[in-house]
């Protein structure tokens, strides 16, 4: 090891770890890894799965064991932002959060011309065809018609909009791509050593999971103008839909965490993957405006967690310094024609994320063996 002395190294792990938490825009790691093993945990289950891919996912799902692991995992694991005894899968689904916060996190990734904080999002207001139209509004009328969405990542409006949907793409086919050259894991010998299907899995399992969180999907990914145009002691309720029941530095919401679960578990069972293209730019695109319909949701239970007045146009008071995590995920409203509380919510999108990494994954499997 180069002899830097003790106060660069720890100079390093601070700016790293403040790199990694600086654009929060992503599940916290806890939920990649949760919902990740879920999903090879469940394709492992059904019988319908190729037996091969089978022993794929088993050999792959290390530190992932069965749905009664995962749920002491869930109530009483901490994780933070180090994925501390997570190998396989889980470990992987962690690493483009990671990247960002490391060095090559300044590097652009290619072919995109962005660096890796810009491939975790799509804001879709950015994309709509009317520059006028490019920030959010709580009645949705901002949100462009997919025919408006260039697939194109070179055209302008890609520039700041976050390149979501080509990174799943570009995984997409690096996970294929290792399928059809065998490459199932890192393995003596093989080299470059990570270029394996075991990683593109996690890599795809991070960023489709990013999909169905409704703030990846906005230009107000922090639910900022439910607090008054420009106030600087509006909160982070992207860290507070993720982490905040999850993952929390100073509280563990211990009876939030037994009332999530049970939810999450009937989710998983009910929900049906709606997305009926194959395409995975094109599924990407539409799982983005369906997430992007819980967002007046997540904005009025930010309003209510933080003790707020008025409307969502015309907020008063100032917010509460810590969050009312109760009336925070107890808020209800309509997404759609469905009446849910965000607690509902966010049971709903991560047993959706966990449906459509076990889809993707089981389309690239046969891709890659040429069974389509
Ligand atoms: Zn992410």
């Amino acid at each position: 090891m180069i002899h830097f002395g003790n106060r660069f190294l720890w100079m390093l792990i601070v700016v790293t770890a403040m790199g990694i938490a600086e654009d929060c825009r992503a599940w916290g790691l806890k939920e990649h890894i949760l919902m990740t093993r879920i999903a090879a945990e469940r394709l492992i289950a059904d019988p319908a799965t190729p037996a091969a891919m089978r022993e794929w996912l088993q050999s792959s799902n290390r530190s992932g064991s069965d749905m009664a692991a995962e749920k002491q995992f869930f109530l009483h694991q901490r994780i933070g932002i180090f994925p501390r005894a997570v190998d396989g899968l889980g470990f992987w689904s962690t690493m483009p959060d990671q990247d960002k916060g490391a060095a090559g996190g300044r590097q652009t990734v290619e072919p995109f011309g962005v660096t890796e904080s810009q491939l975790h999002f799509t804001d879709l207001e950015l994309l709509g065809a009317d520059a006028a139209t490019h920030t959010y509004r709580d009645d949705l009328s901002h949100k462009p018609k997919p025919s408006d969405i260039p697939r194109d990542f070179r055209n302008e409006r890609w520039k700041h909009a976050g390149m979501l949907p080509f990174r799943i793409e570009d995984c997409y086919g690096k996970m294929v791509q290792a399928f059809r050259v065998g490459r199932l894991a890192d393995k003596d010998g093989q080299y470059p050593r990570d270029e394996h299907a075991e990683r593109w899995a996690g890599y795809l399992a991070h960023y489709l999971e990013d999909n169905c969180q409704p703030h990846h999907a906005t230009v107000d990914f922090m639910s900022r103008s439910y607090f008054g145009k420009g106030n600087p002691r509006s909160p982070n309720v992207h860290n507070n839909v993720e982490s905040t029941l999850m993952d929390d530095e100073t509280e563990d919401h211990m009876a939030l965490r037994e009332e999530f679960w049970p939810l999450f578990v009937a989710e998983l069972d009910r929900v049906k993957d709606p997305i009926e293209t194959n395409d995975p730019w094109a599924a990407t695109i539409e799982v983005l405006m369906k997430s992007y319909d819980a967002l007046p949701l997540i904005g009025r239970a930010a309003m209510a967690g933080y003790h707020l007045g008025g409307t969502p146009e015309a907020p008063t008071g100032h917010p509460i310094d810590v969050l009312d995590a109760d009336a925070f995920f107890h808020f209800k409203v309509k997404v759609g024609e469905q009446e849910m509380t965000l607690l509902e919510m966010k049971a709903h999108q991560m047993a959706w994320a966990v449906k459509r990494v076990e889809r993707v994954w089981r389309q690239a499997w046969e891709e890659g063996h040429g069974e389509k």
